[in-house]
C-alpha cells in the first residue's frame, strides 16, 4: 500500500512516524522523572495530603505532555509536507521534461543543472542512455537500409531480364537460354544474401557444438576455393596440425570459408594464403594471412561492421555483400572469441582468430 503513495506523502508520513516515536520518548522519559522527583517533593512537605491531592500533577503533566505531542506532530507532519514537495520539485521538473519531448524528439535530452546532486545524476544517466538507444537505432537503420539496397540490386536484375524476354517477339532459344542464366545467377546472388543476413544473427545451439579438426575443415575450405585462386595462380597453404576447436560446425566453418575465400579474392596475381595455428588446452589460434592489397589504416577500424567495404565497386564486382567479416566477427563472438585484422596497404593482412575452450565455458555455465 506504501508504494503505491505519492512520495511526499511517504516522506510526510515517515517524518510523522519518527515525531510520534520521539514524542513518546520524551512522554516516558517526563514520566519517569516525575515518579522520582514529585512524590518525593509531595512527600515531604505535605506528609497528611491524601491520594487523590497527591494525584493532581501527573494528570497535568500528561495533559500537556498529550497536547505537546499532538501539535508536534500536526506542525512536523506539515512541515516535512512542505520541505518534501520543494525537495522533490526537480524530480517532477525532470518528469516532466521527458514527458515533453513527445514522438517527434524521441532520442531529446533532458537539461541537467550544474549542481552535483542525485537529481543532476539521474537526469545525466537519462541522457547518456538516450546516447546509446540512438547510436543503437540508427545502426539498425543503416543496416536495414544497406540490407534493402543489397536485395534490391539482384532482384531489380531479375525483374529486367523477364521483362525484356517477355516484351521481344519470338525470342531464340538462346535468348531463353542466356536469360535463364542471369536470372539464375542473380538468384543465387540473392539466396547467399538471405543466407548471410541470417548467419548474422543465428543463435549459437550449445547442442550442436562438437570438438573439430581445424585441419580438416580448412582442406575441404581450400579444395572448394581451387578453382577461385587457380584464376589468380594464388597458391594456399596450411599448416594446422593438432589444431582443434569446439564449436558449431557449421558457423565455424563460415567463418573460415569467409577469411580464406577474402584472403584470395583480394590477393595479387601470384599471391600466397597461409594458414598457420596453434593451440592448447585454454584457447586455440588461427592466423590467416595473405599477400595481397592490404587495407589503410583508416579502413581497419571499420572493416568488421556490416556492408562495409575498402572499395564498393570492386568487392560488388567480385561478388562481396561486404557481410563476409561481420559474419566472421559476429560467430566468434558468439563462441566467446576473438577476431582482429592487421594490415599493410600494397603488402597484404593478416587475419587472427582466437577460440577458447568453449566446452569447458558452457559445461562452467550448466554448473551455475
Ligand atoms: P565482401 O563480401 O565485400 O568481401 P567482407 O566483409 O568480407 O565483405 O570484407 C569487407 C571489405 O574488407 C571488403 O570489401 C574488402 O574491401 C576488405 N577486405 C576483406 N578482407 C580483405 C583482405 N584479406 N585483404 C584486403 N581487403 C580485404
Amino acid at each position: 500500500m506504501l508504494t503505491k503513495m505519492p512520495l511526499r506523502l511517504r516522506v510526510a508520513l515517515f517524518t510523522a512516524l519518527g515525531l510520534v516515536m520521539a514524542g513518546l520518548l520524551a512522554t516516558a522519559f517526563f514520566g519517569v522523572a516525575a515518579v522520582h522527583l514529585i512524590p518525593h517533593g509531595v512527600h515531604a512537605a505535605h506528609r497528611s495530603i491524601s491520594t487523590a491531592t497527591t494525584a493532581e500533577p501527573y494528570i497535568k503533566l500528561s495533559l500537556v505532555t498529550a497536547g505537546g505531542l499532538i501539535i508536534m506532530l500536526a506542525v512536523g507532519a506539515g512541515a516535512s509536507y512542505l520541505i518534501a514537495v520543494h525537495a522533490l520539485k526537480p524530480v517532477a521538473a525532470l518528469a516532466e521534461s521527458i514527458d515533453a519531448m513527445g514522438d517527434r524528439a524521441l532520442f531529446g535530452r533532458v537539461h541537467v543543472s550544474i549542481v552535483n546532486d542525485e537529481v543532476s545524476r539521474l537526469g545525466r544517466s537519462f541522457n547518456t542512455m538516450m546516447g546509446r538507444l540512438e547510436q543503437s537505432f540508427d545502426h539498425q537503420r543503416l543496416f536495414a537500409l544497406n540490407a534493402a539496397h543489397e536485395l534490391k540490386t539482384p532482384l531489380a536484375a531479375i525483374i529486367t531480364n523477364l521483362e525484356v524476354l517477355q516484351l521481344g517477339d519470338g525470342a531464340t532459344v538462346q535468348e531463353y537460354a542466356a536469360t535463364v542464366d542471369n536470372v539464375l545467377s542473380d538468384a543465387y546472388r540473392l539466396n547467399g544474401l538471405v543466407r548471410d543476413l541470417l548467419n548474422l544473427h543465428k543463435e549459437l545451439d550449445p547442442d550442436r557444438c562438437e570438438e573439430i579438426d581445424v585441419a580438416a575443415m580448412f582442406n575441404e575450405i581450400i579444395a572448394l576455393l581451387k578453382g577461385m585462386a587457380a584464376v589468380k595462380n594464388v597458391h594456399i597453404e596450411q599448416r594446422l596440425s593438432g589444431v582443434r576447436i569446439y564449436g558449431d560446425r557449421e558457423l565455424i566453418y563460415r567463418v573460415f570459408f569467409n577469411l580464406v575465400e577474402n584472403a584470395v579474392k583480394y590477393n595479387k596475381p601470384r599471391g600466397r594464403v597461409d594458414i598457420q595455428g596453434c593451440g592448447d588446452t585454454s584457447q586455440s589460434i588461427v592466423h590467416i594471412s595473405d599477400t595481397g592489397m592490404g587495407i589503410a589504416e583508416q579502413d581497419l577500424t571499420q572493416i568488421f561492421e556490416p556492408f562495409y567495404r575498402v572499395e564498393p565497386s570492386r568487392s560488388r564486382e567480385l561478388g562481396g555483400s561486404g557481410l563476409g567479416l561481420a559474419i566472421a566477427k559476429s560467430i566468434v563472438e558468439r563462441h566467446r572469441g576473438h577476431i582482429s585484422m592487421e594490415s599493410v596497404l600494397g603488402r597484404g593482412s593478416v587475419v587472427t582468430v582466437a577460440l577458447p575452450d568453449l566446452n569447458r565455458h558452457l559445461t562452467i555455465d550448466r554448473l551455475s
